[in-house]
């Protein structure tokens, strides 16, 4: 791992940056840890407690073990841009979520694509990811913050997760999963905290470009699995090499592994000097090896035991399971401005709640060409649409009672907003 490191960040070649995967995690951790004793005796805590846990088989599983509930974290996406490109849209994110939702709930697409060698080990992890409703004031929000920067490239150096250097402050990371979207420098993808993190710099850091699902990404880290592979970390797992020549993970069910992988390999993946005795090889399709989106499918049981050891009580992540971000808002007042990217379009909703029918206002400059306009329900699902002009209203009087998000689309502009019918 050590060679790893000095080959990214030192040997800046071409080549090198695009021929594998470059999780920052692993050595800005290690700065981290290095910079901060306190730190450092927390994490070790944490870890103590991680490794001391007994792989329950998949037989205890059946019979005597009780499964957790599926456990569901909000989440708030800052979205860094500096140019109007990298103010990605909503549909972006909403992308990145249901990959997430379906890695983590073994709901993915391939996971035929597993070897049978390795299927018995994969597990749905029972944690899902959903968009916060409510702010850390009880304000309602879409869980998505746009802010317009004056940076233009971003390091891992933590300066995106705090307004005071052209970033945007954390949400109380005891309550939500921060991801911030932001153009990191081309030598990396992204890069998250482990558990015990400071809590202004808890969270997830993802290059722009390969956040969600674009047709405009043509790399080999086009299908969000980067955001998976950061959450996986975020929620306390390590590289299946353990960062070092055959390191140990913490987990029991996958290989030793004597460093990552890249690329697609074929199965069975033995490498030269290896540690790992099994005929099998490497788990290379494993999230947590740095193969290419297309080659990931699986965590492990060991895993995923691993991630739900984190919220039982007093554990580091079990404050989540308090969090208000998925509740109804309590606060209706105006949000702060802090709060808003006022620099940005928006669109206001008169009146809100509704009852038959609605006014949309967009800040700045009305609309002048025709747009279209999508309603979508609390589930996601499109259930009214039709053309919009300005100053036009929209009649709701058809929708039921509850939460709905309006999707307003023109001339390559998306805005949305949330109102209520009652
Ligand atoms: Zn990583």
């Amino acid at each position: 791992m050590k060679f790893f490191l000095f080959a990214v960040i030192t040997c800046c070649s071409f080549l090198q940056l695009n021929a594998q995967r470059s999780c920052a995690t692993h050595a800005y951790w290690q700065t981290q840890l290095n910079n901060d004793p306190a730190l450092r005796l927390r994490y070790n805590e944490i870890e103590q407690s991680a490794k001391t846990r007994p792989l329950i088989s998949k037989k205890e599983q059946g019979t005597g073990v009780a499964e957790m509930p599926v456990i569901t974290i909000p989440v708030v996406v800052h979205i860094l841009y500096n140019t109007p490109g990298e103010n990605i849209s909503d549909a972006r994110v909403h992308s990145q979520l249901g990959i997430l939702n379906k890695d983590f709930r073994k709901q993915n697409d391939d996971t035929a694509f597993i070897p049978s060698a390795f299927a018995p080990f994969a597990a749905d992890c029972g944690i899902q990811f959903e968009l916060a409703k409510t702010d850390p004031e009880g304000r309602p929000t879409s869980g998505i913050v746009r802010k317009k920067t004056d940076r233009s490239s971003w390091q891992q150096d933590d300066k995106m997760k705090f307004s005071a250097s052209g970033g945007n402050d954390t949400w109380d990371s005891r309550y939500y999963l921060n991801i911030w979207v932001c153009n990191l420098t081309k030598s990396l993808l992204g890069y998250a905290t482990f558990p015990g993190a400071s809590p202004e710099k808890d969270g997830v850091v993802i290059r722009t470009d390969i956040f969600g699902i674009s047709p405009d990404n043509a790399t080999a880290y086009n299908k969000g699995r980067t955001t998976t592979h950061e959450v996986g970390h975020w929620l306390n797992l390590k590289h299946l090499w353990g960062d070092t020549d055959c390191g140990d993970d913490g987990v029991e069910d996958t290989p030793p592994q004597k460093t990552y992988n890249s690329g697609c390999p074929s199965f069975p993946r033995i490498m030269a000097n290896s540690c790992n005795p099994l005929p099998s090889g490497d788990m290379f399709m494993n999230f947590m090896d740095f193969s290419d989106d297309a080659c990931l499918h699986m965590f492990t049981t060991g895993q995923k035991q691993r991630m739900q050891s984190l919220f039982e009580t007093f554990a580091p992540r079990e404050s989540l399971l308090h969090s208000m971000g998925l509740k109804e808002p309590w606060n209706t007042a105006t949000p702060p401005e802090h709060l808003q990217d006022s620099s940005s379009l928006h669109v206001n909703l008169f009146p809100n709640p509704a009852s038959t029918s609605l006014t949309l206002r967009v800040n700045k400059k009305e609309l002048t060409m025709p747009a279209t306009y999508h309603i979508y329900d609390a589930m996601g699902r499109s259930v009214l649409e039709g053309n919009y002009t300005a100053g036009r209203i929209i009649q709701v009087h058809t929708l039921r009672t509850g939460i709905y998000l309006i999707q307003l689309q023109w001339g390559g502009q998306t805005l949305t907003a949330k109102f209520v019918k009652q």
